[in-house]
C-alpha cells in the first residue's frame, strides 16, 4: 500500500486490490484453439476515501476490464478487491451496488431511449425497494437539481436533451443511491470539449459535497490532470507507475509515462498536437513480449528488460516498475 493511501478511516482503504489478475480465453485463429489473454496482471493498487485516482493508459492495456472487476461485473481470476477492508467476492451483489456505482462513457447508449428521464433516474431506487411514489419522485426531483437540471426535464425523454444533458442524467442516476465510489470510464470522452470541463467540474463538486471517492478511467491525459488527486498508469495489464498528480505531470518517472505525456493531445488546438513519441505499437496482448513488456518500444531498454519483468516498488516519490529507475535507486 502506497503511503497516500493511508486514510483517516482507521488506514483502511476505501477500496483496495490486492494482486488482481483477470484472464480471457480468446480464439487464436481457425486452427490455433483458444488462447490466454491476461486483460489484468497482477495489479495492487489501494484507493483512499475522497481520493480521485486517475486510471490512465493506451485502449487495450486492461483498464476497463479493471473497471468491470471492481463494479462485482466480471469476477477476478486471482486476487482480491477488498471494500473498507471487506472482500467484495463475500457481499452481495446489490449491497455492493449501492455503494460502488458506474458512469460509463457513451451517455447516448447507456440511457434506455425508451423511458422518461424520471424513470431512468429513479430506476435504482425501484430495484432495491426504496420508498413510495411521492418520495422516490422527490429524491428524483432533487438529484436533478443537484446535477444542474431542471426538475421539468423528468417528463423528458433521452432524445430531446443534449450530450452533457445526457451524462448529467447518468451522474443523477449513478448517484440517487447515494453510494460511496463512483468508477468513472471515461465520462467525458464522448461530449464536446466545451462540455467536458462542465461534466469535470461538476463531478469535483459532487466530490465534496457528498464525500465521494472516484476511480476515473481516461486515455486523455489533460482531463486526469485537471480531475485526479493520483495517476495510476497501465500498461499491457500491468501497473507501471502511481505517483500524485502533480508530481507525475512534472516529471514523470516510468519510460511510457514520459512518452505518454510526451504525446498528449491539449485541449486547446492553437498548442497544436506535439510529436508522438512511442516507437512501434502497441503489442498483441495475447502475444506480450517477454520481460518488461514495454521494451520493445522503451528508449532505454538494455538486455535485462527483454528476460525479467520488473517489479511495481514503492518508495517516496510512489509506486514504479522500471530496471532503471531500481538501478538509479540502487534497487
Ligand atoms: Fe524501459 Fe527496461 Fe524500464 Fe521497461 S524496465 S521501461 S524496457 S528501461
Amino acid at each position: 500500500m502506497s503511503a497516500s493511501a493511508l486514510s483517516d478511516t482507521g488506514g483502511i482503504p476505501a477500496l483496495e486490490l490486492r494482486r488482481v489478475t483477470r484472464d480471457f480465453h480468446v480464439s487464436a485463429g481457425l486452427f490455433a484453439g483458444k488462447r490466454r489473454l491476461r486483460a489484468v496482471n497482477d495489479v495492487s493498487l489501494s484507493i483512499e476515501t475522497g481520493e480521485v485516482v486517475g486510471l490512465v493508459g493506451e485502449s487495450g492495456c486492461g483498464k476497463s476490464t479493471l473497471s468491470k472487476v471492481l463494479l462485482g461485473l466480471l469476477p477476478a481470476s486471482a486476487g482480491e478487491v477488498l471494500f473498507h477492508g471487506e472482500q467484495m467476492s463475500h457481499q452481495k451483489r446489490r449491497a455492493v451496488a449501492k455503494r460502488i456505482q458506474p458512469i460509463f462513457q457513451d451517455p447516448y447508449s447507456s440511457l434506455n431511449p425508451r423511458r422518461s428521464i424520471g424513470s431512468i433516474i429513479a430506476q435504482p431506487l425501484h430495484v432495491h425497494g426504496f420508498g413510495n411514489r411521492t418520495e422516490i419522485r422527490r429524491r428524483v426531483s432533487d438529484m436533478l437539481d443537484v446535477v444542474g437540471l431542471p426538475s421539468r426535464l423528468a417528463q423528458a425523454s433521452p432524445a430531446q436533451l443534449s450530450g452533457g444533458q445526457r451524462q448529467r442524467v447518468a451522474i443523477a442516476r449513478a448517484l440517487i443511491l447515494r453510494p460511496e465510489i463512483l468508477i468513472c470510464d471515461e465520462p467525458t470522452s464522448a461530449l464536446d470539449v466545451s462540455v467536458q470541463s462542465q461534466i469535470l467540474n461538476l463531478l469535483l463538486d459532487l466530490r465534496r459535497e457528498f464525500q465521494l471517492t472516484y476511480l476515473f478511467i481516461s486515455h486523455n491525459l489533460a482531463v486526469v490532470e485537471h480531475i485526479a488527486t493520483r495517476v495510476a498508469v497501465m500498461y499491457l495489464g500491468r501497473l507501471v507507475e502511481v505517483a500524485e498528480t502533480r508530481a507525475f505531470f512534472q516529471a514523470p518517472r516510468h519510460p511510457y509515462s514520459q512518452a505518454l505525456l510526451d504525446s498528449i493531445i491539449t485541449p486547446n488546438p492553437a498548442e497544436g498536437i506535439p510529436t508522438v513519441h512511442l516507437g512501434g505499437s502497441f503489442p498483441n496482448p495475447i502475444d506480450p513480449p517477454s520481460g518488461c513488456a514495454f521494451h520493445p518500444r522503451c528508449p532505454h531498454a538494455m538486455p535485462r528488460c527483454a528476460t525479467d519483468a520488473p517489479r511495481l516498488l514503492t518508495d517516496e516519490a510512489g509506486e514504479i516498475a522500471c530496471h532503471l529507475t531500481n538501478m538509479q535507486q540502487g534497487a
